[in-house]
């Protein structure tokens, strides 16, 4: 009996029309032979409405009580799309978080799965019913209250059941049609990708491709759930979309599969520090503290003792940032000249699974950058990525100008 996972974002079950449309590509599985788990969002916009409600009606609010509202969105499509499976005379039946269970952490609004049992959805399987429809987003805590995963949290939701269920794959239907080479609002000639390695998805989607929740990559990756990304407004054919998958299923890739960007990162750089052992711990025990995101940091060479550190933040952490450097440096624990907070910066990055075994792609970048008379302010390399800073304005030069230096418009 092969189980198939089928996730539907908000946009895919955004009204009744929407969400026939969908339980029709549930069917086709169905009549193929699979059992299906389905995995549902709230109607598009649903879920920020609660949220809304939520926050006018007590703007501290107890989580316990912000779960218990903002998990019903994903209730309504659940029960929907079971209805419309058993108009079209397909055996289904939804199930809420808790009745599954969806054993999550009791982190309230960012909860974690920990444990799905299959027993339940099992014996009904062996009894007949092929689809098992469930409100994604939401769980169980170990005090038996409602709990969700945080925003986008129901792509997590499909993936942890495609993984306690061992489904041949996890299909997550939303309103592209894949995962493009680049943002397709930058350049027209981005490429939709046909496969891409869960590392390379992993980089790109916290990187701002908002396709998957990150933590549902990670999850995926963990437990090799083959995920594919397509469109619910389409025919789909069994290639179609974008497979996010094990490096050593894909045969031949570019040097470089991506290039991401963000526009929502600042550059701060302390000036004049002391150069002494403990001066990171210093700086960036207080930021993590204080809850701020540092991505990169560089640290310059050093000239009589001192040296410049440079870290970037997300821009609307940089108050934040900027109050914690300030506490430490009035508590004694860090000693600097001036702060400089510099929010007119873009990250741009090249991604590809491909730099582990070819040299030269940070000189082809740089290179290209220069062309365009680009300057470059801060460098970061992983071993499949490479990122760097620039000024705003030239973001998008810069994105079409590696899109082309690394010729991604044409599959390897
Ligand atoms: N409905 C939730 C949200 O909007 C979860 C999801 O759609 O993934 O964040
Ligand atoms: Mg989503």
């Amino acid at each position: 009996m092969p189980i198939l996972v089928m996730k539907f974002g908000g946009t895919s079950v955004a009204d009744l029309d929407k969400i026939r449309n969908a339980a029709e590509k549930v069917k086709r599985e169905v009549d193929r032979g699979y059992k299906v788990i389905v995995i549902v969002s709230a109607m598009s916009g649903k879920t920020n409405e609660l949220v809304g409600w939520v926050d006018q009606t007590s703007p501290l609010y107890d989580a316990r009580e912000y779960d218990a509202v903002v998990s019903s969105g994903e209730n309504v499509t659940a029960g929907l799309m079971a209805l419309t499976l058993q108009e079209m005379d397909v055996p289904a039946r939804s199930w809420q978080g808790w009745q599954v269970p969806v054993k999550t952490s009791a982190a309230h609004a960012a909860a974690r799965i920990e444990e799905i049992p299959r027993d339940n959805l099992d014996a009904k399987f062996d009894e007949g019913m092929d689809v098992a429809v469930v409100a994604g987003f939401q769980g169980l805590s170990p005090e038996g209250r409602i709990t969700t995963l945080g925003r986008g949290g129901s792509d997590t939701t499909a993936v942890a059941f495609a993984a306690a269920f061992t489904a041949e794959r996890c299909d997550i239907y939303t309103d592209v049609d894949g995962v493009y080479t680049t943002d397709p609002r930058i350049t027209s000639k981005a490429r939709k990708l046909d496969k891409i390695a869960f590392e390379e998805m992993l980089e790109l989607a916290s990187l701002g491709a908002k396709v998957l929740q990150t933590r549902s990559v990670e999850l995926a990756m963990r437990y090799k759930v083959r995920l594919r990304v397509l469109s619910s407004f389409e025919e789909n054919t069994p290639d179609s979309g974008t497979l996010v998958c094990d490096e050593e299923e894909i045969m031949e890739s570019n040097v470089v599969s991506g290039v991401a960007y963000s526009r929502d990162e600042a550059k701060m750089t302390l000036i004049s520090v002391a150069d002494r052992p403990g001066i990171a711990a210093a700086i960036f025990g207080p930021l993590s503290e204080a809850g701020v995101n540092v991505d990169m940091i560089v640290q310059n060479i050093s000239e009589d003792g001192r040296t410049d550190m440079t870290f970037s933040c997300p821009t609307d952490q940089v108050k934040r940032a900027e109050r914690a450097i300030k506490e430490a440096k009035e508590h004694g624990e860090i000693n600097f000249q001036e702060l400089v907070a510099d929010t007119d910066v873009a990250k741009v990055s090249v991604v590809g699974i491909g730099m582990r075994s070819h040299a030269g792609v940070a000189a082809r970048m740089f290179q290209a950058l220069r062309d365009e008379n680009i300057n470059i302010r801060v460098i970061t390399t992983s071993e499949i990525k490479i990122s760097v800073l620039i000024e705003r304005k030239y973001m998008e030069l810069a994105v079409q100008a590696l899109h082309d230096a690394f010729g991604l418009e044409t599959a390897a």
